[in-house]
């Protein structure tokens, strides 16, 4: 059958990416389900067939279209001549002693982009990939440092998640039960620099008809792009992380180079104009423990007077305090875990809700700023996924 789906102009930002042109060779993964209702509307279908569709993909995990058994024959017919439903291909799989569960994506053009699946008793996290590389540069950052590639599109940012949900699902024999429960945008990328890709991948995420997140358990997480965050703020409030790392500029300007253009007090500003809005009373800042560098007594001072400063004495946020993953591109050490226990103590004392992160995966490289690792090389990064594959399939009996 012939597609009987013409090209239409490309809406503006920020809908452009969930109503972008159809054409012969569609990946449904890259619709959220307003943008699934266009494209269906441009086939001569009524929004129900699209909300039919979504849910087989996003709720059943389908790709082939002859498996939608309440769809009439006449659409799968004409889905097939247009459109497909494919996921990234994946280059390996590292499952760790704690069940933790990293998989590194082939994205093209000698890119990868890892996901990480962290369980835990009383949820399934998915940390996702949002870009290629980054173009932040942050130093404690390995991902950082290999520079930055390309964006991500919409349905490369849910593919990750489709595939790791559907995996594990069939892995785990639930029976079709949910094994996500939250979802982290913490992997390789700035989400926020990627906009236009990530509000219809997080409306996916939390359309009832789709995944099914509530928006408490959707956390972007940024290095504090503030136009983004008064944006997102509008167009889809989900949870919030910032990536703060230091008490001053004079400390944040090297380690998180996009504090030149938005200052600490800038970004505290868009943390409070978000907080009006967001699905939880408070912003969670991620706080890395560098060795000598931020790690010290004046530093967590300086950090309470930031933050008793705002907030007219309630509180307003959470500190949660990572042990360094070092890398030696990063010419920096981890934190003593006294040190760290020490900073936590200081904060906890002053009220301020601080936790210090468990690292999980240690054993398959999965702890964040650790994405990716094994890809940093740019240059070579082909080369090195080839060599992987072929590890892979040697294992393979
Ligand atoms: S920490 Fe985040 S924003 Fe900074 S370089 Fe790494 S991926 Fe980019």
């Amino acid at each position: 059958m012939v597609c009987p789906v013409q090209a239409v102009p490309a809406a503006e930002e920020p809908r452009a990416a969930w109503h972008r042109p159809a054409d012969m060779n569609t990946n449904l993964l890259d619709f959220d389900l307003d943008g699934l209702a266009a494209y269906c509307e441009q086939l001569g279908e009524k929004r129900f067939r699209a909300t039919q569709l979504f849910r087989w993909i996003h709720q059943r995990g389908a790709s082939d279209f002859d498996q939608m058994s309440d769809l009439a024959k006449s659409l799968r017919e004409k889905l097939k001549a247009c459109a497909h439903i494919t996921a990234l291909p994946v280059l390996t799989e590292h499952v760790s002693a704690d069940g933790t569960v990293k998989w590194l994506f082939d994205v093209g053009g000698g890119d990868a982009v890892e996901a990480v699946f962290i369980p835990e008793d009383d949820r399934g996290t998915l940390c996702v990939s949002s870009q290629a590389g980054c173009a932040v540069g942050c130093r404690f950052c390995s991902t950082g440092h290999q520079g930055f590639s390309r964006n991500l599109s919409t349905g490369e940012i849910l593919a990750q998640l489709w595939y790791a949900e559907h995996a594990l699902r069939k892995r785990l024999g639930t029976g079709g039960e949910r094994v996500i429960s939250n979802v982290v945008m913490m992997g390789m990328g700035e989400p926020l620099q990627n906009y236009t890709a990530l509000v219809p991948a997080l409306r996916a995420m939390l359309d009832d008809h789709g995944y099914g997140l509530s928006r408490r358990r959707v956390t972007v997480s940024t290095s504090g792009v503030v136009p983004m965050i008064d944006r997102l703020s509008q167009d889809c409030a989900v949870a919030m992380a910032v990536s703060l790392h230091a008490p001053n500029d004079e400390l944040r300007d090297p380690l998180v180079p996009l504090n030149r253009k938005y200052p600490i007090h800038e970004l505290l500003d868009a943390c409070e104009r978000y907080l009006e809005f967001a699905p939880r009373d408070f912003i969670t800042f991620e706080y890395c423990m560098l060795d000598g560098v931020n790690d010290q007594p004046e530093h967590a001072r300086q950090l309470i007077e930031l933050v008793r400063a705002r907030g007219d004495g309630r509180s307003w946020c959470k500190f949660n305090l990572i042990p360094f993953n070092p890398f030696p591109a990063s010419g920096l050490l981890r934190s003593p875990a006294a040190r760290v226990t020490e900073f936590a103590s200081l904060l906890s004392n002053a009220g301020i809700v601080t936790t210090v992160r468990k690292t999980r995966g240690d054993d398959i490289d999965a702890a964040c700023g650790q994405l990716a690792g094994d890809v940093k090389d740019r240059t070579r990064a082909a080369e090195r996924m080839a060599r992987q594959r072929t590890i892979v399939l040697k294992q393979v009996p």
